[in-house]
């Protein structure tokens, strides 16, 4: 492609402008000599990326480019030249270092245009001594668009999401595209649900056209996403290009056979192909054809409750400590990556979850197979992303080899679970294998591939012996020049008498006879020498010769490199077009070794947690015996810490009832009520994933939505308080939630004064009960609400359990029936440090508040309260008394004498005396 081709075919590449943003103009070309015209051109078509432009061995930058990469990357800025009279910046990166660059410079939100030399400066120079080499930009790099395997997360998807909506009727589409992986979906949406249906795809970077970017209704989903957002020209989403842009993409005539899209979906997909051509110029990605995803399947999670319940990162951004992370036990990244896509979007159809569980149980009953399996697993190689580099003519014989060995995997796993019957998705996926093993294409590679392999193709050596026979000749010739060489050394020593002669190689000489200054003589003196050695250069200590046989061996050893390299690069040309022939096949195959995978990381899971196999059904059923929080029982078990405690949860809906239950959940702080509410919602999450759960015996009726409203943070960025985030993410739930769906809150309307707090959570309370009819865990401090239980017939008061002992308290972490009437605040803000005066000074505070009763007269309270400073320390001797009375009473206990229902009634008395004790506590 020329110049001229080449800034034409960028022009649409120009990103639209986002509000916030100002691009430093460019010098103009008035003046500039013809290497700085060809770069402002190559730069004016490329405004909005930093344009590495290859030198020599160099990717150099300059103007204001060069600035920021200096800044950006903590390289040397220097000048070269100068232009309309100023100093020219420039920075440069070497070319082989140019990916650790390139890396930096995307995680910082840098897009980069690639621009290569086209021709050999020699051809060049052809034209004129001022002729310039031509270049031309045969890339743009951004976060969604890069290939190399050390810029990438193994073990993560690199989804470009292109969102379109269609004029006509509204519609939302979003086509999404790995091109690590090839894969191409889409997915409808709604302008409500955007933000959702994104977070669930996880894109690396989102485009869209400018007129969509600027509609104020869709503004918090692009701010939500900030810089990852790339706003472009309306005419590249034009939903009538669509079928030539994609013809185009595939390298098909027609695109009758791809089925039928909307004209939402054809106008993403038209923005997704005409990305892909104005950023992989040289070379189009082999994709999958385009797969429209459901969202009826899928289990809505909305961004905070993402968020909230830490699914693949923690609050902080972590992975570690994330869900994902304690439930990874694949051992190929193809699996790692399909896990983590199922775990951003858990199924809502009981076939499909039960298919995924049923291989799971497979390997559970085959449990010999699981390490085995694991092994083999192991040793796949990432397939879909070898292939999508050599396809893309970025591949090297390395990823050739990945080929190779990711079907030598599959061909071994093939025959280990052969005869076997298999269950579940593993019969799909050992289908999968059989049929789509590229048997000859395997052979072909074992065939071609010597065993150590070099990282790039113009390097050689990686065609086996054997495979060609003209290139074993020719490197017997270089071999056997090797030694001739080594004869022919010993032989002029000996002429000349010089021991210490030596035949070396340089890049500018080639092979020469090199003398020491003192010994020069032996081969400048007399006629014989003379006509033998011909001087080539004469150093300060020593003299350099060739003679015509080492010419002619030297040109001999080069014409044979040379013609080798030929011969090895039309096999890997061969060879790689082969692989590309076989794409789908390819892609198939490592579908269906990342299925196994996931299948047998979540059978392993099983095994070493003791998880066991949910019930699904399409009904509300939500039981869940002896459950565990998933992270908090594995990290707890790390530190060999006490246990973790289970706990029954049971949402079902009674008998005869047209909603879910809802358990509202008292008790005292630290005692375990958010680590409750998030082990259920992970249990759901997990089971709908298709894997086993925490828990000793669970019944899922598959959940539609799942809504958090734990933790509270503020969104100063979106000029929300804390208090507003929290109303925000409730009216959401509210909103939404179904009598399908399940919802957790936690401690709703803390964040206010406590009659407002106390009023919206009562309200709440009873409209979730009344309306949404969901199944819903629901936390408070607000004791006051468990009242609510004897009018509302779905509601269960719920508490945990906690023991008092000398005015500290033990946790039990113990779920039961029944309600808290206190928090037990005090203690644990003593347990945290809390100034024993702070914490005795509450104590009293918080008794005076409670004899004012509900009438809150803190004026009152004031003239009652001694000043802090005057405050006497708490009476320990009072506390001790009614203490002493209850450990009384159960030294006077003798059990062995007391009937059952005397036991009984000391109970009762015991239980009065605590209560007794802990009121004065209070
Ligand atoms: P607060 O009301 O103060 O927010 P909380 O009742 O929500 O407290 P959590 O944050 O859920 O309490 O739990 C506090 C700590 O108790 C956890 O960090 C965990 O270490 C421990 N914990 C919670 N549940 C259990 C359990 N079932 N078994 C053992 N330890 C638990």
């Amino acid at each position: 492609m020329d110049l001229q081709g080449q800034t034409s075919e960028q022009a649409p590449f120009q990103a639209g402008s986002r509000h916030d943003e100002q691009r430093p103009a460019l010098p103009s070309a008035d003046g500039a000599t013809p290497a700085m015209a060809q770069f402002l051109e190559i730069k004016a078509a490329n405004p909005d990326s930093l344009l590495f432009y290859r030198m020599g061995d160099f990717y150099e930058l300059f103007f204001t480019d060069a600035e920021e990469a200096s800044r950006a990357l903590g390289i040397t800025l220097t000048k070269r030249g100068k232009h309309a009279g100023q100093d020219i910046p420039m920075c440069g990166v070497p070319v082989h270092a140019a990916d650790d660059y390139l890396q930096k410079l995307i995680a910082l939100g840098f897009r980069v245009a690639v621009c290569e030399q086209l021709e050999d400066p020699a051809e060049a120079k052809k034209r004129g001594s001022k002729a310039v080499v031509r270049r031309d930009v045969t890339r743009l790099v951004t976060p969604a668009t890069i290939t190399e395997e050390k810029l990438l997360d193994p073990s993560d998807t690199a989804w470009l999401a292109c969102v379109a909506r269609a004029k006509a009727d509204g519609e939302i589409a979003i086509a999404a595209v790995d091109i690590t992986s090839g894969a191409f979906r889409l997915f409808g949406s709604q302008s409500e649900r955007l933000m959702s249906d994104l977070l669930r795809i996880a894109p690396r970077e989102i485009i869209c056209a400018q007129t969509l970017f600027d509609d104020p209704e869709l503004r918090a989903v692009w701010d939500s996403f900030g810089l990852m957002v790339h706003p472009l020209p309306a005419t590249m989403f034009d939903s009538s290009q669509a079928p030539q842009r994609l013809a185009s993409l595939y390298g098909v005539a027609t695109m009758d056979s791809f089925g039928e899209y909307s004209r939402a979906e054809l106008s993403a997909a038209a923005g997704v192909a005409a990305y892909i051509e104005c950023t992989q110029i040289a070379e189009r990605p082999s994709l999958q054809i385009p797969q429209r995803d459901t969202e009826a399947g899928t289990l809505f999670i909305d961004g905070a409750t993402r968020n909230n319940l830490e699914l693949e990162r923690t609050l902080s951004g972590k992975r570690d400590g994330s869900l994902y992370k304690v439930i990874d036990r694949t051992a190929s990244a193809g699996g790692a990556r399909l896990l983590l896509e199922r775990l951003r979007a858990p199924s809502t159809d009981v076939a499909t979850v039960d298919e995924r569980l049923d291989a799971v149980s497979w390997l559970l009953a085959n449990s010999d197979l699981i390490d085995r399996l694991r092994a083999i697993l192991k040793s796949a190689p990432d397939m879909p992303r070898a292939l999508s580099r050599l396809a893309l003519n970025r591949g090297g014989p390395r990823d050739m080899q990945a080929i190779q060995k990711g079907i030598e995997t599959a061909s071994k796993l093939s025959n280990d679970l052969s005869g076997a019957a298999l269950e579940g998705e593993l019969i799909t996926a050992f289908e999968g294998l059989i049929e789509s093993l590229p048997s000859a294409l395997l052979g072909q590679l074992q065939e071609t591939l010597a065993q150590e392999l070099p990282l790039l193709a113009r390097d050689g050596g990686f065609v086996r012996q054997g495979f060609d026979d003209k290139l074993d000749e020719l490197r017997a010739l270089r071999d056997e020049s090797r030694k001739v060489i080594a004869g022919l050394q010993a032989n002029y020593a000996q002429y000349t008498g010089v021991k210490s002669l030596k035949i070396k190689h340089n890049n500018v000489l080639g092979y020469f006879i090199e003398v020491t200054a003192q010994n020069s003589a032996a081969l400048t003196e007399g006629d014989e020498a003379k006509a033998l050695f011909i001087h080539r250069q004469t150093l300060a200590n020593a003299m350099r010769f060739t003679t015509t046989e080492l010419a002619d061996l030297e040109s001999r050893i080069a014409n044979a490199a040379g013609q080798a390299l030929a011969i090895e690069l039309d096999a890997f040309e061969k060879t790689r077009s082969a692989i590309v022939e076989h794409a789908d096949q390819i892609r198939a195959v490592a579908n269906a070794l990342a299925i196994i995978d996931v299948s047998v990381g979540f059978a392993s899971l099983a095994q070493e947690q003791g998880y066991c196999r949910p019930t699904m059904s399409g009904d509300r059923q939500f039981e869940v015996t002896g459950g565990r929080h998933p992270v908090v029982e594995q990290v707890m078990r790390r530190r060999a810490a006490t246990p973790f405690v289970a706990n029954d949860c049971d949402l079902s809906p009674s008998d005869g009832a047209d909603g879910g239950k809802l358990w509202l959940l008292t008790g005292p702080n630290m005692g375990g009520k958010s680590t409750f509410l998030r082990q259920n919602a992970l249990i759901a999450i997990l089971a709908q994933t298709g894997s086993f759960v925490p828990a000793g015996a669970a019944r899922i009726g598959v959940v539609d939505k799942l809504f958090s409203r734990v933790g509270a943070s503020d969104d100063l960025a979106q000029g929300r308080s804390t208090f507003m985030v929290e109303m925000v993410e409730t009216s959401a739930i509210l909103n939404q939630a179904t009598d399908r769906s399940l919802v957790i809150l936690d401690e709703i309307g803390r964040g206010t004064a406590t009659y407002d707090g106390l009023a919206i959570a009562w309200a709440t309370v009873e409209y979730l009960h009344a309306e949404n009819k969901c199944r819903t865990l629901f936390a408070t401090h607000f004791h006051e609400l468990t009242t609510l239980s004897s009018k509302l017939e779905n509601m269960r008061n719920v508490t945990i359990q906690v023991k008092e002992h000398d005015g500290d308290v033990i946790f039990l972490h113990t779920v039961t029936e029944g309600s808290a009437d206190r928090s037990y605040g005090l203690q644990v803000a003593k347990l945290a440090g809390l100034p024993a005066a702070v914490v005795g000074r509450a104590r009293d505070v918080l008794s005076q508040l409670e004899n004012q009763g509900s009438g809150n007269k803190i004026d009152a309270l004031i003239d009652d309260l001694p000043l802090f400073s005057t405050t006497p320390p708490p009476a320990p001797a009072a506390r001790k008394d009614s203490h002493s009375e209850l450990v009384d009473a159960l030294e006077r206990l003798a059990p062995d004498d007391l009937s059952p229902r005397e036991a009984l009634e000391e109970l009762y008395r015991l239980k009065s005396l605590l209560a007794g004790e802990v009121h004065k506590t209070r």
